[in-house]
């Protein structure tokens, strides 16, 4: 298990990161999410020891993490970290090294992986010669080649075209079946809602809401409406408990507080006419995300 607690960091007066605190067990996938500039990098390398913390304690299985446990740590930076002089084969054998693995090993890893992700034939070539995507496919491949235990990834699918997000999925998956710890941070709302199992929103460094994405939608209040048919907009818009209506080439999308306003705007649907759809639905992560974002800024 991971576990920040009451982490906070200053880079000189500026306030990084405020009083942040949360777990993550063995075989979760958890997303920490933020707008640009709101500590997700800084939290990372405080986790990974590259960063000094002000007040808090960060502990893997227990124990702090240092040169005991840095061995079991995979991680992908934002900002690029390749050697892009080296070779794939001589960049992942520094890193294989560093974390104490046998060149044997690494380099039967290497080779796993680079079948897993079709680019075997890169094996001997220069990482600048490489594009954007295969970059960070070796990127990804450094960041696994030691089977972490803690695996953590700052925006993983930087660059990746949709079927190699998908791969990289599967590959994160396989890693959350083996038991591993993964914390990712994303700005793709889809990503996260496709398979974290918790998640947090950091918000100039603080968290601002965190738990399962089936409770935060849960006790989301508000839902949408989708409906199909032919319905007085005006009508619609003055319904109690209804925010906000908007209209698309689709459908009629009705933004209410809180489930108890649905009746109310069937009341208003029931009396159109060529109604084939009337639907009630959560709200998108990114929707939450937005509005949670949007309630900090505003205050
Ligand atoms: P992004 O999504 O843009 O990568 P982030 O959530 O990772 O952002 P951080 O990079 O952790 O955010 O930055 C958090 C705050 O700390 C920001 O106000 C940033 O300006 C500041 N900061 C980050 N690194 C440094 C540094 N080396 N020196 C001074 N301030 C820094």
């Amino acid at each position: 298990m991971l576990e920040v607690n009451n982490v906070t960091k200053y880079y000189g007066h500026n306030l990084a990161v405020d009083n942040l605190s949360f777990k993550v067990n063995d075989g979760e996938i958890f997303g920490l999410l933020g707008v640009n500039g709101a500590g997700k990098t800084t939290t990372f390398r405080m986790i990974i020891g590259l960063l000094e913390m002000n007040e808090g304690t960060i502990k893997l299985d227990g124990k702090n993490i240092n040169y005991d446990n840095t061995n079991q740590i995979g991680f992908l930076t934002e900002e690029r970290s390749l050697l892009t002089k080296l070779t794939v084969k001589e960049q992942a054998i520094m890193y294989g090294i560093l974390k104490g693995m046998r060149k044997k090993d690494i380099l039967k890893k290497l080779d796993y992986w680079l079948e897993r992700f079709h680019i075997k034939e890169y094996k001997e070539r220069k990482i600048k010669e490489l594009s954007k995507g295969n970059q960070q496919k070796i990127q990804f491949i450094t960041a696994i080649i030691n089977d972490p235990k803690l695996l953590i990834l700052d925006e993983p699918f930087t660059g990746l075209d949709p079927i190699n997000v998908e791969e990289f999925v599967k590959v994160m998956k396989e890693f959350k079946e083996k038991g591993s710890i993964i914390i990712f941070s994303s700005h793709r709302m889809e990503h996260v809602e496709m398979f974290c199992d918790n998640l947090l929103i950091l918000v100039k460094g603080k968290s601002v809401l965190q738990g399962s994405i089936k409770e935060i939608k849960k006790e989301y209040r508000k839902k949408n409406i989708h409906i199909i048919g032919n319905v007085n907009i005006e009508d619609l818009q003055k319904t109690k408990g209804v925010l906000e209506v908007e209209k698309n080439a689709l459908e009629i999308i009705v933004k209410i507080a809180s489930e108890e306003y649905i009746d109310n705007v069937f009341d208003v649907v029931k009396n159109g006419c060529d109604i084939t759809k009337f639907m009630v639905e959560d709200p998108s992560l990114n929707e939450i995300f937005l509005n949670k974002v949007g309630e900090v800024y505003e205050n």
